[in-house]
């Protein structure tokens, strides 16, 4: 063992030699992070270990006392998933980041950490089912308060920020219509003098690869690693990015006792996909736009979402603060829930499956599958009616998509 790090910083990013310039986020999804055990190896090493030992029981109290930088347990941190953590952070252009058990620890912890009853909550309306029950239902009874803003309008956001708030939650874009909201914006409304609020941006939808919030101006990032960061459905993960202040003194003392961590296996999985996230991400949003533009013209679409067609909602929007479209498309066909299902149905290539950001193309039918929980009521507020279909593009040659969605529209 050369080196032990720490989950949180990530001044280490670079094994070796340090580069005399700032090296490209491509190059650090490939280098960053690496911690060799001393026997040289490329790949990197997996430390499937709860526990650590220590020579000396003065030498675990000092680890205790955090005056050494040693491993405690692997539910505060571990070689492996610290390595994924700082090459995840070094991607990102973040202080520090703690990787999860699943999306929503990521989404639930960042969150918790930071409120307690008689907080208030300020959430964009349209967002991912579990975000919406944990924020409309699991924190207001512990006694937090979730206010819900539709839409990007500035107005709108600034009234709801008129009052002391602890958390600005942002999921942008929002699974599954790609709901647009502007980071910058909501950003410089919820630092202003007497408000303060920490600004929380669920970044799943447009990968690290095509957005970047703390850029834009937010304070905390999360992200589901199930989806693209894994990207070839095998396993699940989260992680939670923010400034080192943020990561050692709200996030850690909260996961550390309640549990969130990640397991070293699927940081492992997970460090090897962050070597290819860039390649595949921007493969899949490539794709998604011709798929996205074959369907907007088809006349058993009544419409298309996607945020980089244009004439899309928030078009200005989405082409200031991403790189690409994501590669997920919402996609309402002519007719109900009968004709998305057979639509869905004739489909040969494309799974029906309710995960996204697989190399596999994934189709799902929200109303019934991932926001059946909401109720009609606010499935019809979100605009997930029964003909929406969610398309979640993959690595397939976009001409067998687009034969395999046309024969299934026909
Ligand atoms: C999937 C998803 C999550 C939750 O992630 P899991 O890894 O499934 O727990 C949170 N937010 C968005 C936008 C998602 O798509």
């Amino acid at each position: 063992m050369t080196k032990r790090t720490l989950p949180w910083g990530y001044q280490d990013v670079f094994e070796g030699q340090q580069p005399s310039w700032e090296l490209h986020p491509d190059t650090l999804a490939v280098r960053a992070g690496l911690s060799r055990s001393g026997f040289g190896e490329t790949g990197e090493a997996l430390y499937l270990t709860s526990g650590f030992t220590y020579d000396n029981a003065e030498m675990a109290e000092s680890a205790f006392m955090e005056e050494t930088d040693h491993h405690l347990y692997s539910r505060f941190s571990n070689p492996t998933v610290a390595m994924f953590e700082q090459r995840l952070a070094a991607i990102e252009g973040a202080e520090a980041c703690f990787a999860t058990a699943t999306g929503m620890s990521a989404m639930f912890s960042s969150v918790a950490c930071l409120v307690k009853s008689g907080d208030r909550v300020v959430a964009s309306a349209s967002m991912f089912s579990s975000c919406y029950v944990v924020l409309t239902e699991i924190l207001p009874s512990w006694g937090v308060t979730t206010v819900l803003v539709e839409g990007n309008d500035e107005a709108a956001w600034a009234a709801a920020l008129q009052e002391p708030t602890k958390v600005v939650f942002i999921e942008s874009p929002s699974n599954p219509l790609m709901e647009i909201v502007d980071i910058a914006m909501v950003s410089k409304l919820a630092h202003a003098e007497g408000i303060d609020a920490t600004v929380i941006v669920d970044n799943v939808m447009a990968s690290p690869v095509m957005q970047k919030p703390l850029a834009l101006g937010a304070d905390v990032v999360f992200y589901s690693a199930t989806k693209h960061i894994d990207g070839q459905g095998r396993v699940l993960g989260g992680a939670i990015l923010g400034t080192r202040d943020y990561i050692k003194n709200s996030v850690l003392p909260f996961t550390r006792h309640t549990g969130q961590s990640m397991s070293a296996f699927n940081a492992w999985v997970m460090l090897k996909s962050l070597e290819t996230l860039t390649l595949r991400v921007e493969r899949m949003n490539q794709t998604a736009l011709k798929v996205a533009e074959f369907l907007s013209t088809h006349p058993k679409v009544e419409s298309v979402s996607y945020p980089f067609l244009p004439g899309a909602k928030n078009y200005e929007t989405s082409i200031k603060q991403m790189g690409g479209g994501g590669s997920t498309i919402g996609i309402k066909v002519v007719g109900g829930k009968a004709e998305a299902f057979a639509f869905a149905n004739a489909l040969t290539v494309i799974d029906i499956s309710n995960n996204l950001g697989d190399s596999k193309s994934l189709i799902t039918h929200p109303a019934s599958t991932t926001h059946k929980r909401l109720g009609p009521e606010v499935q019809a507020k979100m605009g997930v009616t029964p003909n929406l279909l969610r398309l979640s593009v993959g690595l397939e040659h976009p001409s067998d998509l687009i034969a395999d969605l046309k024969a299934a529209l026909a």
